[in-house]
């Protein structure tokens, strides 16, 4: 499955809402492609994550039922908008069978989107901190603390792996398609989108 996946037309195709690949827990990851399928698999997964473009792939949303996913931000936004999300660079990495669990009790409350829910966005009040366990792409056991717009794309990326999805989690009253998010919400006090659409 994944062999042909990899020889298929790349970048590999998203995977969208309605598709049950992202609605059921993927499985543990134990070695099942061995070294040079998963690399080729993480080498595929960057590439799509890449040229969608998003901050986070998890390998159901190529239709893969592995919990594997990649994540990396390069966080190209402006300076004032970087500083309110928290939102600081984060170099590529591979996390396998990811855990998380909060760290203190501050909470973040910022629109997210999902690339298997294209054309919308959502807020979802998340942990601020969270401390993340799971493995390298090597096998190589990962404890780490991330904060701000880290710990929220470990967050969304680890539950794609249990099957679920940002808007399980979102505030609905807040949704929005992206034209509207631009236009009316975009950088500004998430504040203003709740008292204008009343979350
Ligand atoms: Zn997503």
């Amino acid at each position: 499955m994944v062999a042909a996946l990899l020889a298929g037309p790349q970048p590999i195709p998203i995977v969208t809402a309605g598709n049950t690949v992202l609605r059921r827990p993927a499985e543990p990851y134990d070695g099942q492609l061995g070294d040079d399928l998963l690399s080729e698999l993480i080498e595929a997964m960057r590439v799509c994550m890449h040229e969608a473009p998003g901050v986070g792939l998890a390998a159901p949303q190529i239709g893969i039922p592995l919990q594997i996913a990649v994540l990396e931000d390069p966080a190209t936004i402006p300076p004032e908008l970087a500083a309110y999300r928290h939102r600081y660079p984060l170099d590529f990495r591979v996390i396998v069978n990811p855990r998380y669990t909060a760290v203190g009790t501050e909470r973040a409350a910022f629109y997210e989107g999902c690339l298997s829910v294209p054309g919308y966005q959502a807020v979802v009040d998340r942990p601020a901190s969270v401390l993340l366990e799971c493995l390298d792409e090597n096998g190589t056991a990962v404890q780490e603390q991330f904060d701000g717009w880290s710990a929220r794309i470990v967050q969304h990326e680890t539950d794609h792996l249990g099957g679920t999805l940002y808007l399980d989690k979102a505030l609905t009253r807040s949704l929005t398609d992206n034209d509207q998010y631009t236009s009316l919400w975009g950088g500004l006090p998430i504040t203003v989108a709740r008292s204008g659409l009343g979350f």
